[in-house]
């Protein structure tokens, strides 16, 4: 009997063998359907590459820091985005046309596109050696401020004065550069912005961007993250805005 059994068991795997391509066939498309599908709904946006070691930064913003704020809470604004808008019409919008029209989006979108677009530009326009504001946008900083310091110490005080989470931006409105402040994930790209324009530079003030270094010393975060500001990159937006 137990031979019996081990025969038919065996004859049935060749079976099952000899079927098994025209099933795979047909389950390996299925499953490829599936992956196209959640692909599609699941995953638009994506967490960005760092261009830089996490530590970096380190003259400013240190390595836990760092990681923590990239791999957690900018890991959770993407896919809290992602399953916001998956099956709605806000998936076939671009990233900047959501933020556009923001104000007709629910207030995850809001929160979560916002966080996902602001630590974005956050990453890119910090570097380890960011080098010096130059040529045309020294000129609009100079034109516009007066100096760089003068245009440091606007932007700091718009920082130091966005009462509990936020971001501080210089940004250019009808091509000259300003000065503003954002509560919670919000930017001026925004409909909702009351300064609204194209942000060339931003820094976030919320607590998980500097609490483990600095604690609630926000001045001294605001002041040392000058060192680490990718003055080429803030050019790269300068120019393109
Ligand atoms: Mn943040």
């Amino acid at each position: 009997m137990k031979r019996r059994n081990f025969i038919t068991k065996t004859l049935l795997a060749s079976a099952a063998l000899t079927v098994a391509p025209a099933l795979g066939f047909s389950k390996s498309l299925e499953n490829s359907n599936n992956l196209n599908r959640s692909a599609k709904f699941m995953a638009k946006y994506e967490l960005p590459k760092l261009p830089y070691a996490y530590d970096a930064l380190e003259i400013s913003i240190d390595k836990l820091t760092m990681e923590i704020h990239h791999t957690k809470h900018h890991q959770a604004y993407v896919n809290n985005l992602n399953n916001a808008i998956a099956g709605t019409e806000l998936e076939s919008l671009s990233l900047n046309d959501l933020m556009k029209d923001i104000s007709k989006a629910p207030a995850t979108v809001r929160n979560n596109g916002g966080g996902h677009y602001n630590h974005s530009l956050f990453w890119e326009i910090m570097a380890k050696d960011g080098g010096a504001p130059e040529g045309v946008l020294l000129d609009a900083i100079n034109s516009a401020f007066n100096s760089l310091d003068e245009m440091k110490e606007k932007f700091n005080a718009a920082a130091m004065t966005r009462f509990g989470s936020g971001w501080a931006w210089l940004l250019v409105q009808n091509g000259k550069l300003v000065i503003s402040s954002t509560p919670n994930q919000d930017n001026p790209l925004m409909d909702v912005a009351d300064v609204k324009g194209t942000p060339v530079l931003g820094l976030d003030v919320w607590e998980h961007a500097y609490y483990l270094k600095y604690q609630n010393k926000r001045n001294d975060y605001v002041a040392n993250w000058w060192q680490v500001v990718n003055w080429k990159e803030v050019a790269k937006r300068f120019n393109e805005a």
